[in-house]
């Protein structure tokens, strides 16, 4: 693609579905780009809810390509593997598309630190990319159902953070609802699970796992995977058929490779505005992006959303010329945050308090429901 007046954008993620809706409500000026390797982007919020059988795919699913038909905007599938940006013009190169435009977004989340470690690439599941999620989806299905009743299913989570606690409980559900008994493993390398989350948030999730018989392994790091096992930093091995790894963010290899300004850790370093830092036509949001006006921002689908409003915004102004209304993000300090513990309840934390109740999880579908249905139906 030759270059015009185009914005491009890399990665369909919380962000950037939001600047594609406010371009279906009201078009940018020249044209817009949008590459994703999948045309379908999951709201990883239901994500629990799907595994454990509770909703199907249609619940959790944003249609991509239909959201950039309403935008106005083509949908180029693949994923970018180098960026060549400078403060007037960029040149992305993905699988089977080489685009020229004129600037460029990314919103393509974080990967899971140590994808790099012997096994983890061929026997351990992610969320991500879409394939990934249905593999995973399959393998479970498959291990519970050929399994009979009363045989246990070794299985490993790597990661104590929400989301493994969250998919982990999501799996005993499963497995429960099929008559099927699960040898369940959390490991963590921190001193405990949910340590992002208060201790009193953390004893609960610990209360709901001791309830369950599965055994929380702390301060212990996975080094290897196998198609049995999960082997320890201390020499340990962790009998797993099935491996979850749900590891912190580390920053996508994209930047690096493309020289881009990035923090130490390889983060896109973005200002208040959401533009590298360094002046290029390049802005960004979501978890790939590390924002130096504020470094306590967490990397969650909350910030990701609150983002996309002010990245809509301001990539308005550029590709309309009105640079000098762009506005700044700034992040609340507080955020609400409900984890669905998978048994009719849900932990809901906001500011110092914290409610495990039902009611926390009806807010939770609520809320999550209310997110799919604005981009969709377009
Ligand atoms: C099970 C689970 C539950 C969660 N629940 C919550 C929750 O309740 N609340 C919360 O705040 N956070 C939650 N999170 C965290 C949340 O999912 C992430 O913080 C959020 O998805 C980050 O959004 P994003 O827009 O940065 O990227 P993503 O949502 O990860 O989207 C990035 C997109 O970019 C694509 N992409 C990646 N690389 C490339 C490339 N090179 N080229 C083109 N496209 C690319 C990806 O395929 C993906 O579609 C949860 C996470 C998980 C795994």
């Amino acid at each position: 693609m030759s270059a015009t007046r185009r914005l491009i954008l890399i990665g369909g993620g919380h962000a950037h579905i939001e600047v594609l809706r406010s371009a279906a409500q009201r078009r940018f000026d020249g044209e817009l780009v949008l590459v994703s390797p999948d045309a379908q982007q999951l709201y990883s919020g239901m994500m629990p809810a799907q595994l454990r059988g509770a909703v199907t795919e249609r619940a959790l699913s944003i249609d991509l390509a239909a959201l950039c038909r309403a935008a106005g905007a083509q949908f180029v599938e693949g994923t970018v593997h180098r960026i060549a940006v400078t403060n007037i013009d960029a040149h992305v190169l993905a699988d089977n598309a080489s685009i020229d435009g004129n600037w460029c977004s990314v919103d393509i989340g974080a990967v899971s630190t140590g994808q790099e470690l012997p096994g983890v690439h061929d026997y351990a599941y992610a969320t991500r990319p879409l394939g990934a999620w249905h593999a995973l989806l399959e393998r479970v299905t498959d291990l519970l159902t050929s399994r009979s009743e009363g045989a246990p299913l070794s299985c490993c989570v790597v990661g104590g953070g929400a989301a493994g606690c969250e998919l982990a409980l999501a799996l005993l559900a499963r497995a429960h609802t099929l008559n099927r008994t699960l040898s369940l493993t959390m490991l963590s390398a921190s001193p405990r699970l949910l340590p992002e989350f208060s201790t009193r948030m953390s004893s609960r999730i610990v209360a709901r796992f001791a309830a369950r018989g599965v055994r929380v392994e702390t301060s212990a790091t996975g080094t290897r995977v196998t198609a049995r096992d999960v082997q320890l930093s201390d020499g340990r091995s962790i009998a797993s058929e099935l491996t979850l790894w749900l590891t912190g963010a580390a920053a996508p290899p994209l930047f690096l490779a493309s020289q881009c300004a990035t923090d130490a850790e390889g983060f896109l370093a973005v200002d208040a505005t959401l533009r590298a830092v360094n002046g290029d036509a390049l802005w960004g949001a979501g978890d790939c992006v590390s924002h130096v006006a504020s470094p306590w921002v967490t990397r969650s689908g909350v910030y990701a959303v609150r983002g996309g409003a002010v990245l809509a915004h301001n990539l308005r102004c550029v590709t309309g010329n009105t640079l000098g209304r762009v506005r700044a993000f700034t992040p609340q300090r507080h955020t609400m945050f409900i984890l669905d513990t998978a048994d009719g309840r849900a932990l809901l934390r906001w500011r110092g308090m914290l409610s495990d109740s039902r009611w926390a999880l009806q807010l939770k579908r609520a809320i999550d429901r209310r997110f799919v249905a604005r981009y969709i139906g377009w």
